[in-house]
């Protein structure tokens, strides 16, 4: 029988791998632009980082962590989200040492046990950045932004930022008790896992996916009737700052996030057109999580966002992505001495950082052109012994599709006047 794959997880095979490329680069390009760094934190934890980080009563922590001892007897976990690993490596590293804020970025698999349907996966690919230590709401703005301009950047349309601010601990305990006062004579109705959130996290229910509980919260109190001065306030300027930025938003007071570390502002950015699973990122300030995984207190904000999903919108909306096809050419050399010569030529190019092929098959004329095609080249040079012998070479442009014949000597040349970004040549 032939092995297949996991369920919920996926090859990224060389057809696709190039829209992957096109993000990380955008990724990364602007991470560096807004003063982020990259860090790399371990695939796998101790059990117990998101038991305290991401939350006891979460749907996350509760069922769908890739949980096992390992052969020392210790609880590892796959990492369900990035987080808490960069929370626990900036205590761990002394990173609170440093001049605040720390601004850092991860992109990465991600490992939720979910019911496995589209957009929603076994394995993932998050790209998330987090600032540690500072608490300004310039800084939750800051944070959308770049998750703003990022998706205008690589081209997608009809977005929309919800947000919201889901308090602090001082607001949570009015909060439950409003909660619990509501829900009290509903409580039968709840189903048996909202049941028991009812005691120890009342604000989990708003985020259950039952129907049924979905329901019966309709009208609850939201987050927003019981925000503190400080938090109101807060709120109140992380709203101006995006006006300022020209980034439009909707206040969803209902959305309290799936993550049990969220204080204040918490926001997702919904995509339409890629069915239920239209949640392409989601984010928010968590002050208290350093502190909770044994670090000193210190502000944070944060947001991820899912790499799949993305690529479905770009799919989608028909983004068409430039992957630099402008530069590349293939050297079609008919017969053993043009070969030699053309593999000469090939390497001369790469030299000079030219993406350059060259047949490897013995191929005749016509297959190599289907060849070029295939790989989206742009120039083709041709070379035989006629050419050969007249120390020339063909130059075919595929997309205009003329040709013409220049000299050996003057290949280069050509290219560097020809090609997009010529600088390459250089
Ligand atoms: P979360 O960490 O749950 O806040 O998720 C942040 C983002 O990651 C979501 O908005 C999705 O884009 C993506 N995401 C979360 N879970 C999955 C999954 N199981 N499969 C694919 N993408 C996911």
């Amino acid at each position: 029988m032939v092995i297949q794959r996991p369920k919920g997880t996926q090859d990224i095979i060389p057809g696709t791998i190039k829209r992957w490329h096109f993000l990380e680069t955008q990724i990364r390009k602007i991470c560096s632009e807004f003063g982020y760094q990259e860090i790399r934190t371990p695939i796998f934890e101790a059990t117990e980082l998101f038991q305290r980080g991401v939350g006891e009563t979460t749907d996350i922590v509760n069922k769908e962590m890739y949980t096992f001892l390992d052969k020392g007897q210790r609880s590892i976990t796959l990492r369900p989200e990035g987080t808490a690993s960069v929370c626990r490596a900036y205590v761990e590293n002394k990173f609170y040492a440093q001049p605040q804020p720390v601004k850092l970025y991860y992109l990465g698999p991600m490992f939720r046990y979910e019911n496995t349907q589209a957009g929603r996966y076994r394995q993932f690919h998050q790209f998330g950045a987090e600032v540690l230590g500072a608490q300004d709401p310039l800084v939750d703005a800051e944070v959308i932004h770049l998750i703003w301009e990022f998706y205008r950047r690589i081209g997608l349309k009809g977005l929309e930022v919800h947000l919201n601010s889901v308090g602090c601990p001082v607001c949570r305990t009015e909060q439950r008790s409003q909660l619990q006062y509501y829900l009290q004579e509903r409580k039968s109705d709840l189903c048996l896992d909202c049941q028991d959130r009812f005691e120890k996290n009342p604000m989990r229910i708003l985020d259950c996916k039952n129907k049924g509980c979905q329901a019966l919260t309709v009208d609850v109190p939201t987050t927003l009737d019981t925000l503190c001065e400080e938090c109101k306030e807060h709120f109140a300027k992380v709203q101006q700052a995006l006006r300022d930025c020209g980034i439009e938003y909707r206040i969803n007071p209902k959305m309290v996030r799936g993550l049990d570390y969220y204080q204040r502002t918490a926001f997702e950015v919904m995509a339409e057109g890629i069915g239920a699973q239209s949640a392409i990122c989601g984010g928010g300030r968590y002050d208290g999580l350093v502190e909770e995984i044994g670090g000193p207190s210190t502000p944070g904000i944060g947001f991820a966002m899912g790499i799949e999903r993305i690529l479905a919108v770009l799919d989608k909306q028909k983004v068409a992505i430039d992957n630099d096809q402008e530069n590349k050419v293939l050297i079609a050399a008919l017969g053993a001495q043009a070969r030699q010569e053309g593999f000469k030529i090939l390497s001369e190019l790469r030299q000079d950082g030219v993406s350059a092929l060259m047949d490897l098959m013995g191929r005749g004329l016509k297959s190599q052109m289907k060849y070029a095609d295939r790989e989206g080249v742009r120039y083709v040079l041709i070379l035989g012994d006629e050419e050969l012998a007249k120390d020339a070479i063909i130059v075919r442009d595929m997309r205009l599709g003329d040709q013409s014949e220049i000299s050996r000597g003057a290949i280069k040349k050509y290219l560097l006047k020809n090609m997009k970004n010529s600088k390459y040549l250089l």
